[in-house]
């Protein structure tokens, strides 16, 4: 079997944008490609481990950078919201989450035996939340039942949409709940300090935003939590009973290890990042292609809605297809094959230069088959 990926000189894909490895992590990914690799000298839980430095890793440097007291790694975003919820859970309680949660923040709290309620966003183009639906939402349900959590996507993977997660812990604690930020699409391209929020979970995304090869995530949790989120096992006093003992035991946690200078290094310079995006979503409107979500945006993910492309697909010989087609022509990848309507991009660390030639070649594209 022979495995190998396709040909491109841009790809447009959010979910890949922020994943993609920095040199170093290359290099470390193949020193650390072995089974357990990290493993030669474990003390007996892999954050402990002082070979290659892990225990600093997550013990110093991560804390300091996510604004936190405590981190741990585990093995997605999606498995620290499940620890958290599930830490958490009881019997027919609720968590709140917002009406832009991503699906694997649905799935975690079914898993975990929680009921799910949506705070509502607004309709189209902007689709927000805002903040003063999680009281309104908190009021009806805690009528009936306990609700043990909050949770705030910030942003969300649709429109990278931020809402004001300020508001909501306030909100929030006000009725002692705690609050979870899903920062996988954040941690690592932004600025991003929870006790800035005032939360107490955060939750981040290696492979989504941090360089990593993944899978791993990110948990931080402020000291009030940490008890009882990392609570430890009776029959292994030194194994963590949510994290099943260990978690990212190889190149997951080396890849994120090795690319963390450069990650700090460029979170610093996400308002570039931001203008970038704001200036190539100028463009794609004065092609006729609406962008959706919040505006001015305040994130480099971007959701389109563009009934001219959608005009042509009808008519053309390969349907919907005709835009994935074209664009791979000219080197572009990352829309989804068969959309033209609706479809989402990054321009997260791609140069100006080449954004403008993304531009051109969608203006290339509209004409061409007008
Ligand atoms: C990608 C994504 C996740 C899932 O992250 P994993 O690390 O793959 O579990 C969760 N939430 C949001 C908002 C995402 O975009």
């Amino acid at each position: 079997m022979q495995l190998k990926r396709p040909e491109h000189d841009i790809n447009l894909n959010p979910l890949q944008r922020g994943g993609i490895l920095t040199k170093e992590a290359r290099d470390a990914l193949v020193e650390f490609a072995d089974g357990y690799s990290v493993c030669d000298f474990c003390p007996g839980r892999v954050d402990l481990i002082k070979t290659p430095n892990i225990k600093n890793f997550i013990h110093e440097e991560l804390p300091e950078f996510l604004g936190c007291d405590e981190v741990r790694t585990t093995n997605g975003a999606r498995e620290a919201k499940f620890a958290v919820m599930h830490s958490l859970a009881k019997k027919g309680a609720w968590v709140i989450i917002d009406g832009n949660a991503h699906y694997s923040t649905i799935v975690a709290a079914e898993r975990a035996g929680l009921k799910i309620a949506k705070v509502e966003r607004s309709g189209e183009p902007k689709y927000k939340i805002n903040p003063e639906n999680y009281a309104s939402k908190i009021e009806e349900i805690r009528k009936k039942e306990k609700i043990v959590l909050s949770l705030v996507t910030y942003p969300d993977g649709n429109y990278g949409n931020l809402p004001d997660a300020k508001k909501i812990v306030n909100i929030s604690h006000a009725y002692d709940i705690p609050v979870l930020m899903n920062c996988a699409y954040s941690i690592g391209r932004m600025p991003i300090k929870m006790k800035k929020y005032k939360a107490d979970f955060i939750v981040g995304s290696g492979q989504k935003s941090m360089a990593s090869s993944g899978p791993i995530g990110i948990l931080g949790v402020s000291k009030e939590w940490k008890d009882t989120i990392f609570r430890t096992s009776k029959y292994y006093p030194k194994k963590e009973l949510e994290l099943l003992g260990c978690t990212t035991r190889g190149a997951s946690i080396i890849t994120l290890m090795a690319s963390f200078p450069k990650v700090k290094e460029r979170v610093e310079r996400w308002d570039e990042e931001v203008n970038k995006a704001r200036e190539f979503s100028k463009k794609m409107e004065e092609l006729g292609i609406k962008q959706l979500g919040e505006k001015p945006h305040h994130h480099d993910l971007m959701f389109f809605d563009s009934e001219v492309l959608y005009e042509i697909s009808k008519k053309h010989k390969k349907r919907g297809f005709f835009l994935y087609q074209e664009l791979k022509k000219k080197g572009i990848i990352g829309i989804k094959p068969g959309l033209t309507r609706n479809f989402k991009l990054s321009t997260y660390q791609i140069p100006k230069k080449k954004l403008d030639y993304v531009i051109d070649s969608f203006q290339e594209i509209i004409e061409k088959n007008k």
